[in-house]
């Protein structure tokens, strides 16, 4: 058997986006330009690079992209208010508020407050109910979104496969578990996290492990089975003198290790992060069409 063939996540939200491209030019066909409003308060640099390209993105499949920028001392009221606004607004079909927001403001109260029509982020309590009793009416995140994708399009079979899930938060472990739990995927699902007794105990039995931790190195050769599909969402800058900023960016897994004993590997980058802004493009253009009944 082949050992570390790479995933190709770049390949694939290419694909991605021009299918959803030909989707937006339908619409725009029948009198509707999709339209997504991003939201952006303080000025978190990380946070205005993946705003700017998710504008940038958008505007490249023909979704008309607006950032609205807020100043870090925006009150929970203010920000609450503009919500109410673009829920309101016929031309924004998906809403998108950047985390994390300063310490002012409750993300929760945001995320509820968003039309769940508009949710693209797939966050609202109402998208996350609708995606775990299986529903297709509801927006799944985008990165476990992507996650699945990739799955599918690499052919690989979930069902009755063990998938360890590393990581438990409501963007990416979570909705990840509730995505590939459903009927037609099949798969059987642990969800590990940092108070896991034993990760490696379960790790080792996984036919597909998804890692979603936040910590570079965490999943190592030894703690995964021959043959098994790794895809790692996980995005870490460690400091590296020779690169132009001074870091790289890594993911959970240690690469250069597991690719060897893996059967299918997603590099950090050119892994599952250019999916998951796909996956976003597609959920705007899919509320844009619901819009148009
Ligand atoms: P998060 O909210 O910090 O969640 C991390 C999860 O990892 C938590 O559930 C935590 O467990 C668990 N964890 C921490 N240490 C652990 C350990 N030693 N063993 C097992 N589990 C452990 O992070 P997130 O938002 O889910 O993101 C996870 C990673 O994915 C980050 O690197 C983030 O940058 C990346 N990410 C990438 C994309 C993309 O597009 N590629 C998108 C989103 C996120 P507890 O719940 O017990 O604390």
């Amino acid at each position: 058997m082949t050992r570390g063939a790479l995933i190709d996540g770049v390949a694939l939200a290419k694909k991605v986006r021009e299918r959803v491209a030909a989707d937006v030019a339908g619409l725009k066909a029948r009198g509707l330009t999709p339209g997504l409003t991003v939201v952006l308060v303080g000025d978190d640099p990380a946070s205005a690079v993946y705003v700017r390209s998710k504008g940038k993105a958008s505007e490249e499949v023909g979704i008309h992209s607006d950032t609205i920028k807020l100043p870090a001392s925006t009150t929970q009221d203010e920000l609450l208010t503009l919500i109410d606004r673009l829920n309101a607004d016929r031309s924004v079909h998906g809403i998108l508020v950047q985390m994390p927001l300063p310490k002012q403001i409750d993300p929760d109260t945001v995320i509820r407050r968003i039309d769940p029509a508009k949710d693209v982020d797939g966050f609202h309590p109402v998208n996350v109910g609708l995606v775990l009793t299986g529903s297709t009416e509801g927006y799944a995140p985008c990165t476990p979104a992507g996650v699945m994708e990739m799955l599918r399009e690499y052919g690989v079979d979930t069902r009755g496969a063990n998938v360890v899930v590393i990581g438990r938060s409501n963007i990416v472990g979570k909705p990840m578990a509730s995505l590939l739990v459903q009927p037609g995927v099949d798969a059987t699902v642990t969800v590990c996290h940092s108070r896991t007794r034993d990760l490696a105990e379960h790790t080792r039995r996984a036919d597909v492990i998804v890692a979603a931790v936040g910590r570079a190195n965490i999943v190592t050769a030894d703690m995964v089975r021959e043959g098994a599909v790794v895809i790692d969402v996980g995005m870490n800058r460690v400091p590296d003198a020779a690169a132009p900023r001074g870091y790289r960016l890594v993911g959970d897994v240690d690469f250069d290790g597991v690719k060897d004993v893996a059967s299918l590997i997603t590099p950090v980058p050119g892994g599952v992060g250019p999916m998951t802004i796909a996956m976003l493009l597609q959920n705007t253009a899919r509320a844009a069409a619901r819009a148009l009944g």
